[in-house]
């Protein structure tokens, strides 16, 4: 029998599409930055003839499609005009992580190839260190704010503004394919170097489609969005784009975007309804909403993703009439994998439990789990745990320049690095990463789950767990506290393990409670557990261990 073709067109997904929406429907809707010299304020309508000269601007300066054009820009409006300009002009952007070290930085552009990067005038004393060791960066453009900075030690640069002006207000975008690569980002490397996860047109266009949906993020047109996620963090959980597509009103906070002061008052001034960051931002902004008797009645979804969302958290929000909608995935995701949804019939005394899994995969993605040591794929049944693998149509399946092609299984699905485990009706339970759970006498001690134990005490405001070698256990834990400003030295290490006697088993007691004043965050603002493994000093082994005391 002949086989019978669909009937429908080809037509290629990509952002030009997104471009399309903002142009024809959305122009009146606002884009709305926090500057130093106070609110900027435009609309997509304004903004669409300046991305179409930026594009000119673009071609001018060279660029062709396929190559690399970086930014280290906070969120703001030139910012996300340069996320429509680049790829809809057949270029690949690449925005680069601010909070990265310098010698990181150096490796993403290098390694990536940038050959036009734009910088916000603020970030420029991140640029001096890289200069002359970025050697296939051919032009840099300078977003400036407010006077021209001292040229000394700086580069020959191009003015932003200028170049626009120069440019005509239509552009012929080209026709794209949607297998080409619209954007890139970098892993932030909490677990190693980072890694170039390269999107193309149709991964980014489905991904928003997804966001969109009513039981994933589903952002509307009638919404305030303030992304507190930075755009250089797998492309802001996609919701420049989603916000496009939907034509909501988008609200950056630039250089002030991490400071609960300027979130809650960029939230109120612009009817902000929709928020979304990591959790350590909306530790700050609730103990800020606490402190400070304000709330935000408008907002209606906190989206809270990149680490695990601790019980203490989320019931704080709760009480502070923020819900938060808890969601699981990574750069190499989109980074949308799952959410957090309660499904209709349940019981008002297991939502909360529900909310606090990393839910269930989106529709589009699938998800297995699998033994680490045999491969072999494990049964959903809320005890079993392996690693999270995936597959789907905005899944990454390689890195740029090829590194680490073991990611990927030899039946095509990406091995996530993350531990879980999932009931029968399909909730994923984050167990730990895989190089972040604790080996003691051969069992796993999940440190995500110790330390939301912990951050559950009243006195305590953070907590991370590691684990540390131990002669005998191979590993044990030990937390790293950080008390509320008001226990601060009146807490101590036995209160803290008699507070975790009923909560865990006793074989998971830390063996050592150490205070500190913080602790230390990864360039996306996760607790990053690198820097306190290399500075840990070794558990005292000849002591009782606190949890036997
Ligand atoms: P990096 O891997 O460098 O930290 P990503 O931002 O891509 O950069 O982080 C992805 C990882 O963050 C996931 O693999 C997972 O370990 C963790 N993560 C993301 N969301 C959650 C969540 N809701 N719960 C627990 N862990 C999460």
């Amino acid at each position: 029998m002949a086989v019978v073709e669909g009937l429908m067109q080809d037509y290629e997904l990509s952002l030009q599409h997104v471009l399309w929406r903002i142009e024809r429907l959305h122009q009146k809707k606002e884009v709305v930055t926090k500057r130093d010299e106070g609110i900027h304020r435009t609309t997509y309508g304004e903004m669409v003839p300046r991305i179409n000269r930026l594009a000119g601007a673009l071609k001018r300066l060279g660029v062709k499609p396929g190559d690399r054009v970086a930014t280290l820009a906070w969120n703001n409006n030139r910012h996300l005009e340069l996320y429509y300009a680049v790829p809809c002009m057949g270029a690949v952007l690449h925005t680069l992580n601010l909070r990265l070290f310098p010698q990181h930085l150096e490796f993403i552009i290098n390694d990536a190839e940038d050959k036009v990067l734009f910088v916000d005038q603020s970030l420029l004393p991140l640029l001096k260190p890289l200069l002359g060791k970025i050697p296939t960066v051919e032009t840099i453009v300078l977003m400036a704010e407010g006077p021209a900075p001292a040229s000394e030690g700086l580069p020959q640069m191009l003015d932003y503004e200028k170049l626009l002006a120069a440019e005509s207000e239509s552009y012929p975008w080209p026709k794209l394919s949607e297998r080409m690569a619209a954007a890139m980002c970098y892993t932030s490397g909490t677990t190693g170097n980072p890694k170039g996860v390269v999107y193309s047109h149709r991964s980014q266009f489905i991904h928003t489609m997804g966001v969109l949906q009513g039981d994933n993020l589903a952002l509307q047109e009638s919404d305030s969005l303030l992304p507190v996620v930075p755009m250089f963090h797998a492309n802001s959980w996609g919701l420049p784009y989603a916000a496009g597509m939907a034509g909501s009103k988008v609200v950056f906070g630039g250089r002030f975007s991490a400071d609960p002061k300027s979130i809650v008052e960029l939230a109120e001034q612009e009817e902000v309804t929709f928020l979304a960051g990591v959790p350590t931002v909306w530790i700050a902004l609730g103990a800020y909403l606490q402190e400070s008797g304000k709330r935000l009645p408008r907002v209606r979804t906190v989206v809270c993703g990149g680490s695990a969302v601790p019980q203490s958290l989320m019931e704080t929000m709760d009480s502070l009439g923020l819900r938060i909608l808890h969601a699981w995935g990574m750069t190499e995701t989109s980074p949308l994998g799952s959410v957090a949804r309660v499904p209709a019939g349940t019981k008002p005394e297991d939502e909360l439990r529900l909310r606090l899994t990393q839910g269930r995969v989106a529709p589009g993605v699938e998800i297995r789990i699998s033994d680490p040591a045999t491969g072999e794929e494990l049964p959903w049944d809320g005890v079993a745990f392996g690693e999270i693998q995936v597959r789907g149509p905005w899944i990454a399946r390689g890195y740029h320049n090829g590194y680490d092609p073991g990611k990927l299984t030899e039946d095509g699905w990406f091995r996530t690095g993350d531990v879980a485990k999932i009931t029968p009706d399909g909730y994923i339970l984050i167990v730990d990463r895989t190089k972040d759970v604790i080996k003691s006498g051969g069992e796993w001690i999940s440190s995500v789950e110790l330390e939301n134990a912990v951050m559950a005490h009243p006195k305590i405001m953070e907590a991370a767990v590691i684990g540390l070698p131990h002669s005998k256990w191979d590993e044990r834990p030990v937390v790293y506290a950080v008390a509320k400003p008001e226990f601060k030295d009146k807490v101590t290490q036995e209160e803290i393990v008699e507070f975790l006697k009923d909560k865990v088993a006793k074989w998971w007691l830390p063996d050592e409670v150490r205070f500190i004043d913080e602790v230390p965050k990864t360039s996306v603002g996760k607790f990053d557990k690198k820097v306190l493994r290399a500075s840990a000093v070794p558990i005292k082994e000849g002591a009782a261990p606190a949890a036997r005391k």
